[in-house]
């Protein structure tokens, strides 16, 4: 018998894939482009210029309907376009208004969306600004020294809607709302000062999110987000604070898998040195770090109690990638389960969520009266960002170089993780503030 014969009519032509949809999102330095696909794309992408457009070839597909096409009053884009090419392949233009760097990635199926191929687009003229920390600005500023700055992160956005309710309530609007009106009521408190991480409906990475904490200089990190969980009758608020070890209950670690599985929508990620840095520098301030989102979670957890319903009582701990900021004290707030529909419901009234702000701000001004006076924590937080590099040259010894820059041996090697006191011509290392 012939074995091939039977298995060959199965093999004789792999289905053609199908684009199903176009989605776009504009966030503040790149456009993003999704496309869903109904199989793993095979696929190029590139820029042309004079017009500025780009191409996107997929192999062996074709469209499954017709594109959406972006409003006349795009910032980027101006019209999209297909053909069919080389007998069977998609070839799908994007006329643009001005020159891109497109960088592509593809996403498995998740929960709501089948394969996605995603294709950020860049803008050419923005230069990348390297990641660096920057020195506190010192006694130039001393109001600034005392102002408290926030950065308040509305979890998800853009492609990646977070928990979504039984009537369709996403997670990524609702966050967004009433991280907003926090936002306003922190600005009106003299001495505080808030910041969006994310602005509108567009993702941002988790790490990048760190860093546009660290960038605004802030002293609180608060993250904003909605619950979900399969049954739908759980209910209420929780409050976490990052756990070193494992997660305080295997419900938090569930949750923490499930907030940060958000972080495979940013793709690719560029900043690995940045993530050497933080765990160099996690172990040092991490402390402090601690006692301080700890007192901000408590505070916060007692303004809410009473206000909302709470789904525990006390601060939970888990590993979520956002709150690992070395030296800013960070909390996570789930404001509530989004998959109970009395709460979805509560969650989309703009009272509601401004009875959530308002708890939350609450917290946060609680937080302020007490600990600002302290500056236990801070000095030691200045002084990881105060940092400068220092490059070893023939000659040099560790100790030498301590004595230069007026701090110990022992905070030296801390700052490095040097285990001996042997240094390499060429090494460089991270010298912190005395
Ligand atoms: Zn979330």
């Amino acid at each position: 018998m012939c074995f091939f014969c039977i298995l060959l009519p199965n093999l004789g032509y792999a289905k053609q894939l199908q684009i199903e949809a176009l989605r776009f999102w504009s966030a503040p330095d790149h456009t993003r482009l999704v496309l869903d696909t109904t199989s793993l794309p095979k696929h190029q992408v590139f820029a042309l210029q004079n017009p500025d457009r780009l191409v996107v070839d997929i192999v062996n597909a074709k469209l499954g309907r017709h594109l959406l096409q972006p409003a006349a009053n795009h910032n980027l884009l101006y019209r999209i376009r297909s053909g069919a090419r080389n007998k069977g392949d998609l070839r799908i233009v994007i006329d643009l208004k001005k020159q891109i760097n497109p960088k592509s990635f593809v996403l498995k199926p998740s929960n709501l969306y089948g394969h996605r191929l995603v294709i950020d687009l860049f803008d050419k003229d923005k230069v990348k600004k390297s990641p660096v920390i920057k020195p506190m600005a010192n006694s130039d500023n001393k109001n600034r020294a005392k102002e408290m700055v926030v950065a308040i992160d509305a979890g998800h956005g853009g492609e990646d809607p977070g928990a979504q309710g039984p009537h369709g309530v996403q997670e990524k609007k609702v966050v967004l709302s009433v991280a907003k009106k926090l936002v306003a009521k922190i600005n009106a408190h003299p001495g505080m000062r808030a910041i969006l991480v994310r602005k509108g409906d567009y993702y941002v990475g988790l790490r990048k999110r760190l860093k546009i904490a660290r960038q605004s200089r802030a002293d609180l990190f608060i993250s904003i987000h909605a619950d979900a969980f399969h049954n739908a009758k759980v209910h209420g608020a929780s409050v976490y604070t990052l756990s070193r070890g494992g997660a305080s209950s295997e419900a938090a670690r569930w949750l923490a898998n499930q907030e940060n599985a958000s972080d495979l929508v940013g793709g690719v990620s560029l900043d690995d040195k940045d993530d050497v840095l933080a765990s160099v520098l996690l172990d040092l301030s991490q402390t402090a770090t601690q006692d301080m989102s700890t007192i901000a979670a408590k505070k916060i957890l007692g303004e809410l109690n009473g206000i909302v319903k709470l789904h525990k009582r006390s601060v939970q701990a888990a590993k979520f990638i956002v709150l690992k900021s070395p030296d800013i004290p960070s909390v996570l707030i789930e404001t509530a389960y989004i998959s109970n529909p009395t709460e979805e419901r509560r969650l989309r009234s703009p009272g509601y969520q401004n009875k959530i702000a308002q708890a939350i701000y609450r917290g946060i001004n609680k937080y302020y009266q007490d600990v600002t006076p302290v500056h236990l924590a801070i000095d030691e937080r200045t002084a990881i960002r105060a940092f400068s590099k220092h490059k070893i040259t023939r000659g040099e010894t560790l100790s030498e170089i301590a004595v230069r820059y007026g701090i110990s041996m022992k905070k030296l090697k801390r700052f490095n993780a040097l285990k001996s006191n042997v240094i390499k011509i060429g090494q460089v290392l991270t010298i912190p503030s005395s």
